[in-house]
């Protein structure tokens, strides 16, 4: 077996991630603080980011970090004795992975950590894409997140690994319990193991998951975001009356729409463009992207082109069509009978 080790450091840090963003998310400590594009980040994502660049340059020194986050905003609101408090208590309350992860102590170590996220990426080498909150508009209403740990060698994704602190194990089971991280490697299937769990190798607390290739459109269930200004409403109630599908859509914010789909809970993740510029960013889908692969189905553009984990810190593509491989291509054939074959008339739905 592959990539043994960096599985199990990749879902140690995201254990400890989602620990620690948990507590903040819990006990209500998150406060959006707006970044330069306008988006949000709290104190949990800087945490979040540190911790986990910590561990894996702990472990693989010589490995690359796309990261969302940088420290400019740590240090001019002086946020570093709130952030190194989170860490402290994870460190604490997750000690069991001291040895393994290593700890941060003070300021310098945490910005450092931090600022190591900022890899171009590219076609050449081992690169980790990191979001520590993606979905940080659903973490502030106290709703789905995700930490998302992925590691790209040469442009390709071995490693998918996501924690989700606030999702059911089952999206329809009533008392189902919450929380889980999900892990993918490539070629060796996809696992599901209980947050409050221990870690203690690789795959030893966790099962693994598949999809339902057998259910049509009738059956099928799709996820889809809440935020508006990530995912087109409007073509993705059309898609779904042209598909006939019966299901009502189950809007969730983050990654963990990958993990619904991968374990079985949802068929179809559709996520359309709401801006004709923009292109969406290799941490918000690398790792979902090996979950529904590994699990039974199938990852591309809104057009059925593959996604370039190797282009950069951004995919070269537009919007995300996830679903079993029995569905995906009419997916994808719908789509283009409403937006046209080269996306003539995605202007209709979207802005500049
Ligand atoms: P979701 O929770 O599915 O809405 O996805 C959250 C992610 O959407 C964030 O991490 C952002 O990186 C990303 N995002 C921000 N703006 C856009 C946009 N215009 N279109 C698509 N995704 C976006
Ligand atoms: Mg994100």
């Amino acid at each position: 077996m592959s990539f043994v080790k960096e599985a199990y450091i990749a879902q140690l840090a995201v254990k400890r991630a989602s620990l620690l963003t948990k507590r903040i998310a819990d006990e209500h400590l998150q406060r959006g603080i707006e970044k330069k594009d306008k988006s949000p980040v709290t104190i949990g994502d800087f945490a979040a980011q540190a911790v986990i660049i910590h561990s894996i340059l702990k472990n693989f020194p010589e490995d690359l970090i796309v990261g969302e986050e940088n420290s400019s905003l740590i240090k001019s609101q002086h946020l570093e004795p709130k952030i190194l408090k989170e860490i402290d208590w994870v460190q604490k309350s997750d000690s069991v992975s001291n040895d393994k992860l290593g700890v941060i102590t003070n300021a310098e170590e945490l910005c450092s950590a931090v600022d190591k996220g900022n890899s171009k990426g590219g076609h050449k080498g081992r690169i980790w894409a990191l979001d520590p909150i993606d979905g940080t508009s659903g973490f502030l209403r106290g709703a789905q997140y995700a930490v998302c740990l992925a590691l790209i060698v040469d442009g390709v994704v071995q490693v998918g690994v996501v924690g989700c602190p606030h999702l059911p194990h089952s999206l329809y089971e009533k008392d189902s319990k919450i929380g889980g991280i999900y892990t993918a490697v490539k070629g060796q299937g996809a696992y599901f193991q209980d947050l409050a769990a221990a870690v203690t190798s690789p795959y030893d607390s966790s099962h693994p998951i598949h999809l339902h290739n057998d259910y049509d459109f009738s059956k099928a269930r799709v996820v889809e975001g809440v935020e508006k200004g990530h995912s087109s409403h409007e073509l993705q109630s059309l898609i779904e009356s042209k598909l006939k599908i019966a299901q009502p859509p189950v809007r969730l914010d983050s990654q963990v729409k990958y993990c619904a789909v991968a374990n079985g809970d949802a068929e179809i993740y559709l996520r359309l463009p709401t801006s004709l510029s923009y292109r969406e960013k290799i941490w918000d889908h690398a790792s979902g992207w090996l979950l529904v692969h590994e699990s039974g189905g199938i990852v591309t553009d809104i057009f059925g082109n593959k996604l370039d984990f190797g282009s950069g810190r951004t995919l070269n593509s537009q919007g995300v069509i996830a679903a079993t491989a029995t569905l995906h291509p009419e997916i994808i054939k719908t789509v283009k009978d409403l937006v046209g074959e080269h996306g003539q008339m995605l202007y209709r739905f979207c802005s500049a």
